[in-house]
């Protein structure tokens, strides 16, 4: 029986990734619906080559433009963000890939969570920003949430038949292309330099977010509540070769590593065909030829993205939403050369300062805090260049 799939966001790294995986597993696995934010030209080559039932541009000053195109085709176009929530509820589809980027992603996973789909999780914002009341949503609509991040599907790999009590999870980072790099290097990077990441090819928003590290910060939130696990049992470990995608220790001091070469299309394919693993065309890890196994502790002093996660997780309620909402919009300026790379960490903590603490936070909090995270960071911002 195929496994009917929806990709929300195809037209990104993600999403493009996940649409070679479904192709090459025509027999497993079948593409029912597409959808994106603005790239039309690119969904429109998908939509032709993959021919799904529907597809959403989101964007609604596009529609034409894409209903247009495919009208010759049997596939139903749709715009807005509400048709995406409600398509992913439909009978035709088992589970829903998450791959749109930021806090976006959250109304349309909630909508899938609600309508009782599996989700492949490919957007790391919404349990940052609403983990809590995501995971019960998850759990009261038995909608099982399989990790696409390659950290969270090593993790969830190593747990596979484990029923011991763990003990801490080794959260790996590649350090990103600021590494080596001293603090004071750190002032006058370029965005050319940020989005140079050594070992992954990824979209510019998490690129420059695994250059500050903030990445990890996100991501331990991520494993914080797919694993509930407690932030202090989670460690993080700079492992520059990205060999090792994440580690699991058990109670009795056995250490479960997950390995391969990085390549984004292993994780996505495991949770597409979860609980199978299929073939797939990856370079093999060669280990005679690996010079060697780094490991370090993250500089602190260097990312202070890093302790602000573990701050705001600690602190909990909306902060950690706060906290991405300042990320997005900080990272946003960066790439926009509104500010250097060394404002996007001072950007954030002034914006976990000034966000109103609610402790225990509806979903409307959420998008409140959201909402008010994004404009105090702004403000922030404006004022900064005008400087
Ligand atoms: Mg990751």
């Amino acid at each position: 029986m195929k496994r009917k799939i929806a990709i929300l966001g195809s037209t990104g790294s993600i999403g493009t990734q996940a649409i070679s995986v479904c192709m090459g597993h025509p027999d497993l696995l079948q593409i029912e619906l597409l959808t994106a934010n603005t790239n039309t030209a690119l969904l429109i080559e998908q939509a032709r080559a993959c021919m799904p039932n529907s597809v959403v541009i989101a964007d609604e000053s596009k529609y034409q433009e894409v209903s247009d195109a495919l009208s010759p085709l049997d596939i139903k176009v749709f715009t807005g963000i509400k048709s995406i929530c409600d398509i992913v509820g439909g009978d035709n589809i088992d589970m829903v890939l998450t791959a749109m980027v930021g806090f976006s992603g959250l109304e349309p996973t909630v909508a899938a969570i609600r309508a009782g789909k599996a989700i492949a999780l490919a957007n790391k914002e919404t349990l940052v920003a609403a983990g809590q009341i995501v995971m019960a949503m998850a759990k009261k609509y038995g909608a099982p949430i399989i990790p696409v991040d390659s950290e969270h599907s090593a993790i969830f790999q190593c747990l596979q038949g484990e029923r011991a009590t763990v003990e801490k999870i080794i959260l790996t980072a590649s350090g990103g292309p600021f590494f080596r790099k001293s603090v004071k290097e750190l002032e006058s990077v370029t965005i050319a330099d940020a989005l140079n990441h050594p070992n992954w090819k990824m979209g510019e928003k998490v690129t420059v977010d695994s250059a500050s590290m903030m990445n990890k910060g996100l991501e331990m939130i991520e494993a914080r509540w797919l694993f509930n696990i407690v932030p202090e049992n989670i460690e993080i470990i700079v492992h520059p070769q990205s060999i090792i995608h994440s580690m699991v220790q058990f109670s009795d001091g056995s250490v479960t590593a997950q390995m391969s070469t990085p390549d984004m299309r292993l994780p996505i394919q495991y949770a597409l065909t979860y609980p199978f693993r299929a073939d797939l065309d990856t370079k093999r890890v060669d280990f005679a030829k690996l010079a060697r196994f780094e490991f370090h502790s993250p500089d602190h002093e260097k990312f202070p993205c890093i302790g602000m996660a573990y701050e705001a997780i600690k602190k909990g309620g909306n902060i950690p939403c706060a906290m991405n909402a300042a990320n997005e919009i900080a990272v946003e300026a960066f790439l926009n050369g509104k500010i250097q790379f060394v404002s996007i960490p001072k950007i954030i903590e002034n914006v976990m300062i000034g966000t109103e603490f609610v402790a225990e936070p509806t979903l409307e909090d959420i998008y409140k805090t959201n909402d008010q995270a994004r404009a105090l960071a702004t403000t922030l911002i404006n004022k900064h260049t005008s400087r």
